[in-house]
């Protein structure tokens, strides 16, 4: 599937152990990337510093549902959070 617009749920939800250009020790889980604009795209899309664990994430209907709120729950569920839309 193709990635969704202003969804942004795999920028906050996951945590990410690696590096983040800012981040040096990356981010905990349902804390929003400081890279994520407003928009819901990813402010580094481009930079090489964006962390591998970012590129290799492709959307998925298994992980990314059908809709923003799928992707919250799903991604939140396999943290073992809730991490609701909104923040
Ligand atoms: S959770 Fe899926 S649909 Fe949403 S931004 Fe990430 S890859 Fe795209
Ligand atoms: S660096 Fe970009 S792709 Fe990676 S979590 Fe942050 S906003 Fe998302």
């Amino acid at each position: 599937m193709e990635c969704r617009e202003n969804c942004g749920a795999c920028c906050i939800v996951p945590s990410i152990s690696s590096a983040i250009p800012g981040l040096p020790n990356g981010k905990v889980a349902g804390e929003r990337c400081i890279h994520l604009q407003d928009d819901y795209c990813c402010a580094i899309f481009t930079h090489p510093e964006r962390p591998l664990v970012c590129a290799g994430f492709k959307a998925e209907k298994l992980f990314c549902g059908s809709k923003q709120s799928d992707a919250f729950k799903i991604l939140s569920d396999l943290e073992g959070i809730e991490v609701v839309p909104g923040i």
